[in-house]
This record gives C-alpha cells, sequence and structure tokens, in this order.
C-alpha cells in the first residue's frame, strides 16, 4: 500500500486487526441500506450483507434507514433489530425521498468505510468486498457499475444511457454509471459532503468537488424480485435540474460573481452601448426613436445587467455565510506530512 495516499489515521480502509476490532464497538464498514416499502426483500437482504462480511472476516454494522414505508418494513426492521446486534434500525417520520434517508444512515454510520446499497437486492451484498478491496488500494470512493443492468429499455436504459452520457460531461468525473447506489466511501469523505434534493446520483460528482480519487468497478445487478421500483420517467427532469446545480457548484461555488459578474457586466455595456447610440440618433441627428424595437433591446439588457450584476453580490455574500456559518473550508486536505514544528526552527 502506497504510504502516501494514506493520511494520519489507519487509512487502510481495514486496518490490520478484524478479529480484534470485532469485539470492540467500531464497526470498520458501516452497510447503509435506504428502505422504501421493501418488507419482503428485508430478511434475505440483511442475512446476505451480514453473511458477506462474516465470510471475508470483516467487521461491520448494517443500517437499515425505513424512509416512511408503509407496508410493515418499519415494524419488521424494528424487530430484527432488537434481535440482532449486527443491525441498527433508523426508522424515519415520513417519506422524505432515497437522498435524506441515505444522509440520515451517514449520519448513524461508525465505520471507517461506508458501503450503500439499494434494499430491494438488485445489488449483489457479494460483491462488497470487491469494493472495499479496491477502496484499499488508495481510493476514496469506488463505485459501482452495473454492466449488465436488469431494468426495463424504454422507461430505465435509455434515459439512463443518456442522463449517465450528460451527466459525465457536465461534472468531468469519468465513470460510466452514475445511478447505480452500490458504492463504497471513505467516512470522512462522506461526512464532508452535505446532501439536498436527489443529489446521491452526484455523490461521486459531489465527492469529486471535495478532492476525492474515485474508481469504479464493474458489480451484479439483478433483476427486482419482489416490490415495485419507486421511480419512473418523471425523474429525468429532476435529475437535469440537479445537473445545473452541480455544473453551478463544481464551477463557481466559491466565486459566483466570477459568472454573474461578467454576464451582468456584459448584458449592462451591450444595453448602455445601444443606449448611446439611440441617443445620439435622437439628439444629434434629430431622429425619432420612439417606435424601434432596438430602444426595447437596450432598456432590458440594461436592467437585466444590474439585475445579475447585483445577484452576484449577493450570492458572494451567501457563499461566505454558507461557508463561513459552518466553519467550511474552501479546501480538503488530504494529508499533512511531517512534524508540526520543523526541528530546525526550535532553539
Ligand atoms: N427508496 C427510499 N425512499 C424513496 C424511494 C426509494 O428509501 O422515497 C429506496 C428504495 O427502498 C431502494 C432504493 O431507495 O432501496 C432505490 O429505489 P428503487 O429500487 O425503487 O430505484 P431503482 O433501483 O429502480 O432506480
Ligand atoms: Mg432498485
Amino acid at each position: 500500500m502506497n504510504p502516501l495516499i494514506l493520511s494520519e489515521t489507519p487509512k487502510s480502509a481495514l486496518a490490520k486487526a478484524p478479529a480484534l476490532a470485532q469485539t470492540q464497538r467500531s464497526p470498520q464498514v458501516s452497510a447503509v441500506v435506504p428502505i422504501y416499502n421493501e418488507v419482503e426483500s428485508l430478511p434475505v437482504l440483511i442475512e446476505t450483507i451480514a453473511a458477506t462480511f462474516r465470510d471475508s472476516a470483516i467487521p461491520y454494522e448494517i443500517i437499515c434507514v425505513d424512509d416512511g414505508s408503509s407496508d410493515g418494513s418499519a415494524e419488521l426492521l424494528r424487530q430484527m433489530a432488537q434481535q440482532r446486534s449486527d443491525l441498527r434500525a433508523v426508522l424515519l417520520r415520513r417519506n422524505y425521498g432515497q437522498t435524506p434517508a441515505m444522509a440520515a444512515g451517514f449520519n448513524h454510520a461508525k465505520g471507517q468505510v461506508i458501503v450503500t446499497l439499494d434494499g430491494d437486492l438488485q445489488n449483489d451484498p457479494a460483491d462488497i468486498p470487491r469494493l472495499i478491496a479496491k477502496l484499499d488500494e488508495g481510493y476514496d470512493l469506488v463505485s459501482g457499475w452495473r454492466k449488465d443492468r436488469q431494468d426495463a429499455m424504454v422507461t430505465r436504459l435509455i434515459p439512463s444511457r443518456i442522463a449517465n452520457w450528460l451527466i459525465r460531461h457536465v461534472t468531468e468525473v469519468k465513470i460510466h454509471d452514475y445511478g447505480c447506489s452500490l458504492k463504497a466511501y471513505r467516512a470522512e469523505l462522506v461526512h464532508d459532503m452535505n446532501l439536498y434534493g436527489e443529489l446521491h446520483r452526484f455523490l461521486p460528482a459531489l465527492a469529486f468537488i471535495e478532492g476525492a480519487r474515485i474508481a469504479e468497478l464493474p458489480v451484479r445487478h439483478h433483476a427486482r424480485r419482489y416490490g415495485y421500483s419507486k421511480y419512473g420517467l418523471g425523474r429525468t427532469f429532476r435529475v437535469l435540474m440537479d445537473l445545473a446545480t452541480i455544473f453551478f457548484m463544481k464551477k463557481f461555488l466559491t466565486r459566483p460573481m466570477h459568472v454573474f459578474g461578467l454576464f451582468g457586466l456584459l448584458s449592462m455595456l451591450i444595453g448602455l452601448g445601444l443606449g448611446i447610440y439611440l441617443s445620439i440618433l435622437k439628439l444629434v441627428l434629430g431622429m425619432a426613436i420612439g417606435d424601434r424595437p432596438l430602444l426595447i433591446l437596450a432598456v432590458v439588457l440594461f436592467l437585466t445587467g444590474v439585475q445579475l450584476f447585483s445577484f452576484g453580490l449577493l450570492a458572494e455574500l451567501l457563499m461566505r455565510t454558507y461557508h463561513e456559518s459552518q466553519n467550511r473550508p474552501i479546501y480538503r486536505v488530504r494529508e499533512v506530512v511531517g512534524a508540526d514544528e520543523p526541528v530546525a526552527m526550535r532553539d
């Protein structure tokens, strides 16, 4: 393992003493699973995840977040969590959506590595050890790639191809499959990311903004055995809007004035130029300008420019509040090498 990649804390995704750690409280891997009406899958799901970790002697915990299910998933989870020491159930008050459910799971996870997967058995828990091994090669995020995806062609595969192509070009994170839930993360990366809306699909892009090293690994994918998919074509629009947000965050989060200021100023200058031209026509040459569309264009451009410019200034203030109120640095340190105080400086 390359020591340069690993920072102060034991960053080997799995430190070397699983047997010891198993007896301690803190698990090394937390599996986070959002659950919305998946009651038939639950018993098999939990048992397969547990068996995978046991077989590879990895100390683990399973965190199932019930996202306001109405089919008895919450009650079953409550029961199972009381009986099993490796399962924690986080029961949300109502249905919030997959992203908030995952965020709740992240907040309750204690492992150094966090693995996410779907609760419908479409992801194969048997792939988890391979993801973790890949993470151990020095990555911060390893994303599953459903190379042989088992979903409906028209409503899922085609929109997903287009979405993946768009996301790849806009975010510049070069992976094939953004929608795959099966992923492994270093915990500190997850804790650095804030999730809103339906941004779980963009976790690799958010991770990339945080400076993460990202890898991709082909994983198995099964057709849904129980229940039904919670999404249809309707999410296409939401994905596009989220993509616009991500694009802006990636490029201009800490410098909104660079985009608003630029377009604002351009618009103002063109408006002003046209205004001057029309004034000359009117005042010097004595021509009538009241019925010219150009006059409207000049006014609209000038006002838009002023608006954009002021938006930029407001965005700058907001951005400062965003970072400073949360003590969020505008950079992420991978590691600090060397003593606090270099020997040469001591007396
Ligand atoms: N899910 C959730 N809350 C929701 C919708 C979905 O927690 O409001 C969970 C769901 O139980 C599943 C995962 O998110 O574990 C992915 O959902 P689904 O399998 O329906 O999506 P697909 O695989 O069809 O894209
Ligand atoms: Mg699914």
